[in-house]
């Protein structure tokens, strides 16, 4: 008997014990390859050597415990190395304790910045349907997902959805995947002037779709489309980098593939590699000025701003992530996983489609291939395919997303960049 609250309340995980590598061990000694690096989170894997022995430095050095009215040396020094290799334009580092947290903190900085510049009639967003952007409020409002977000759907952020770009399915007979990219673009532009641009803060988006639909990236054209109309009305591009950022679709912000600059970027999960709790928001050098120039305060204070352990352990993260090589390991093991999981496809008549980049890999469950016809829901297929890879010893993250109003079986593969080709072959 426990007094936790666990999530589900009617099914209790085994308890781990240790981890090893790309492997967790539970306390009956029982192993498990984590093909879903927790969620996204493993980028080193499960005992990493130099993050541990930073986070003991750091709890060794500091006399103090806890640092609100102070910045701390690691946390400069982190915010240094991730805007060293931030996209263009980026140049500030806004720490927080999370993936929601940090979406939190984007969409606040984003309507204040409109404020200090004397526009206070922007007041909502654009974001895509099918998306997930965090679990509180303003991320669960601007995400795109029916079932998380409808409870609560009087007390979010107003936004609009529009389709996200999503070629294997949304792509009509005869079309280019570029035409299609830009097809769907310009669904903002007609949202924009539905809504009145006037009234719109920004877009939200994620460069990869992570947790819906598992790891679908964009057609090559879609977010260069997407900046364009976004300067054309003077509205932001927030992209949320929370699942695919750090590394995993092999650069280290995965919207640098894309040829985009956003306004705002949110990270989490990668940046602390699961060993501390961790969230950055980054912002344009712009946006910054403007608050600098006015207010002179953002409105987001909480208690753990930059804590210096966890900003520790993200530093020596992010830099193995970049000289340290694993970003680069990330875009090398990704091919051989994705090459591995194409060569699957055809023994496997109810793999309706694999996707991704690097070390972020989806894949759809379809009862049929041909008509691309989705399980019936009640069966829980992907549900099924996680308890039955847990017995084996194998983690896989299953997930629910809705494609055309109906809901599908999509399961992601998000495993350490550390993983070697035999895991490979142990994961598919
Ligand atoms: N944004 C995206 C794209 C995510 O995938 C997630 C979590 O899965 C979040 C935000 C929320 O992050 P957290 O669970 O750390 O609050």
């Amino acid at each position: 008997m426990t007094h936790v609250f666990p999530r589900h309340t009617r099914a209790r995980p085994p308890r781990a014990a240790r981890g090893d590598g790309a492997y967790i061990i539970d306390e009956t000694g029982k192993r498990y390859l984590d093909g879903s690096g927790g969620a996204a989170v493993s980028c080193l894997g499960h005992s990493d050597p130099d993050v541990t022995q930073a986070i003991k430095d750091q709890a060794d050095r500091i006399a103090f415990a806890h640092t609100g009215f102070f910045t701390s040396e690691p946390a400069e020094r982190l915010a240094d190395r991730l805007i060293a290799h931030a996209p263009q334009g980026i140049e500030r580092v806004y720490f927080v304790s999370g993936g929601s947290e940090a979406v939190e903190a984007a969409l606040k900085l984003a309507r204040q910045y409109f404020l200090e510049k004397g526009e206070p009639s922007r007041t909502r967003f654009i974001a895509r349907r099918q998306s997930y952007h965090g679990n509180t409020l303003g991320a669960l409002g601007t995400g795109g997902n029916m079932w998380r977000r409808e409870p609560f759907a009087p007390l979010m952020v107003e936004t609009s959805h529009i389709a996200p770009c999503y070629e294997y399915r949304g792509r009509e007979a005869g079309e280019t995947p570029e035409d299609y990219g830009l097809r769907v673009a310009d669904e903002l532009e007609a949202e924009l002037r539905r809504v009145g641009p006037e009234t719109v803060i920004g877009f939200v988006a994620e460069p990869v779709v992570g947790a819906t639909l598992g790891a679908v990236p964009s057609v090559p054209g879609y977010f260069r489309r997407i900046r364009e109309i976004c300067d054309r009305h003077g509205i932001l591009l927030i992209l949320d980098e929370v699942m695919c950022g750090m590394g995993r679709t092999g650069t280290l912000f995965a919207c640098e593939q894309d040829g985009v600059r956003p306004d705002i970027v949110t990270i989490a999960k990668g940046l602390g590699a699961g060993y501390q709790p961790i969230g950055a928001m980054l912002c344009s050098g712009e946006i910054y000025a403007a608050i600098e120039g006015g207010s002179g305060f953002f409105q987001h204070g909480h208690t753990y701003i930059g804590h210096p352990v966890a900003c520790a352990a993200a530093d020596v993260v992010v830099e193995k992530l970049t000289t340290g090589g694993m970003t680069a390991r990330a875009a090398r093991m990704g091919e051989v996983l994705g090459e591995a999981l194409t060569a699957r496809f055809g023994q496997h008549p109810h793999i309706g489609d694999i996707r991704g980049r690097g070390m972020f890999r989806g894949l759809e469950l379809v009862e049929d291939r041909e008509s691309k016809t989705p399980f019936d829901p009640s069966r829980g297929i992907n549900k099924r395919i996680k308890a039955a890879a847990f017995e084996a010893g194998l983690i896989c993250y299953p997930m629910g997303g809705t494609i055309d109003g109906r809901q599908g079986d999509h399961v992601l593969l998000a495993p350490p960049f550390i993983l070697t080709d035999d895991q490979v072959g142990e994961l598919v």
